[in-house]
């Protein structure tokens, strides 16, 4: 039997996988340059935000969009502009990246954690009807992975008082029943961190289809400002949170390879897919749930039956894995035992508390996640993603 690298053996691969951001294109360039020289480094008289923001929102089927330094303010900002005040609560699930839940605390309110389905890990509606209290304000569903929360069910088991804002940040290019993600609650958030499947680096988006909203979004966004106010105008508290020109020119020309990219990481997952079934013991790939019409391959999550595996981890199994030279990780930290999260919602509510997250728990241990860079690679090195689960598998049975 051949030993693990990570206890001395030969790694299953040394070769890397496609590095993220892909090289830069000519058009990228010439977008950086044109930019440079154009002197409007920022948004105020700038073209490319606007022009970017104009075609991302259409890409949605929704009428308007205002682009943000980052998710996490973009998600402030989307809760701000629906009126989420001090003291308000806030339903979002615990298998998520630590801004859904820290955005919340930003707005002043408590980030209350609802249940996900396990074989999905995205919030379940079940479970968001029944944290709903009178002081519910919003719900944040997270499309994670790129797999899509299903947000009609949940707009149908909560009061129509309580606003819904997608956490879009993996989902660009998602559907849910054929509908664009991020179109499908009252607002919807996404991100262009470096990781995310478009970025500058930095960077975010909220888009809706109300026409007030938008107008509350753009002026959180903007110190305050009304977009047909004067500069120094501030009618209500804003803040800057606005992107620059140069990322919003480097998004622009990703908005025509986005498709095609996902295209292949859809190629890709399929093959692994198939490659563990035929090859791997006690491994699958999460299947799409169907309602996601569309994915957005953000992530590929494999659930590994804990015992074909001598009673590995997340933790571990990932860390055997990334040995033998695939890029696998354990997931986030569950956020409803986050104890710096509860410590600061008990300072805006003394009486917080949080809520148990059973299928959560049960699900997270058992699921590792390939980053959507290695779902850029082609089939012969989905072989060696198979080949590492074999290996780790045999050397523990
Ligand atoms: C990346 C991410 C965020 C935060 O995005 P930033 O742009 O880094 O602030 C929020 N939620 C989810 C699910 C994410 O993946």
């Amino acid at each position: 039997m051949t030993t693990l690298a990570l206890r001395g053996g030969e790694p299953v691969r040394t070769k890397p996988f496609p590095k993220w951001p892909p090289a830069p294109t000519e058009r990228q360039r010439a977008a950086m340059l044109e930019v440079l020289e154009s002197g409007e480094w920022g948004s105020r008289f700038g073209t490319q935000g606007v022009e970017f923001v104009g075609r991302f929102a259409q890409r949605h089927g929704v009428r308007f969009g205002v682009t943000v330094a980052n998710a996490t303010l973009g998600l402030f900002t989307a809760l701000r502009a629906t009126g989420v005040r001090r003291g308000d609560e806030v339903i979002v699930p615990p298998c998520t990246f630590v801004a859904t839940a820290t955005a919340v605390l930003l707005a002043g309110a408590v980030p209350v954690f609802a249940d996900v389905d396990p074989d999905t890990l995205l919030i379940s509606p079940e479970s968001v009807a029944q944290r709903v209290t009178s002081r519910t304000a919003a719900v944040i569903p997270v499309h994670l992975g790129g797999a899509v929360a299903d947000v009609d069910a949940i707009r149908a088991s909560i009061p129509e008082r309580v606003i819904i804002v997608e956490d879009a940040a993996q989902a660009i290019g998602a559907r849910l029943r054929g509908r664009p993600a991020g179109s499908l609650g009252d607002v919807g958030v996404f991100s262009f961190q470096s990781s995310k499947n478009m970025t500058a680096g930095e960077g975010g988006a909220v888009i809706t289809d109300d026409e007030r909203l938008h107008q509350a979004v753009w002026s959180v966004a903007n110190v305050g400002r009304t977009q047909v106010g004067g500069w120094y105008e501030h009618p209500s508290v804003g803040w800057n949170l606005r992107l620059t020109e140069f990322q919003s020119a480097l998004l622009m020309d990703q908005l025509e390879t986005i498709d095609e990219a996902n295209a292949h990481r859809t190629r890709a997952t399929h093959q692994l897919a198939r490659l563990l079934e035929e090859r791997v013991v006690g491994a699958q790939v999460l299947p799409d749930p169907p309602s996601t019409t569309s994915h957005g391959r953000h992530l590929a999550m494999i659930r590994f039956d804990a015992d074909a595996y001598g009673g590995a981890t997340a933790d571990s199994l990932s860390e055997i894995l990334r040995a033998e030279g695939i890029p696998a990780f354990p997931g986030y930290p569950l956020l409803h035992r986050d104890e710096a999260i509860q410590r600061e919602a008990s300072t805006i509510s003394p009486d917080y508390t949080h809520h148990d997250c059973p299928a959560a728990e049960q699900a997270m241990p058992v699921t590792v996640w390939l980053p959507q860079n290695v779902l850029l690679a082609d089939e012969p090195d989905l072989h060696d993603i198979a080949d590492a689960f074999a290996k780790a598998q045999k050397a523990a049975s």
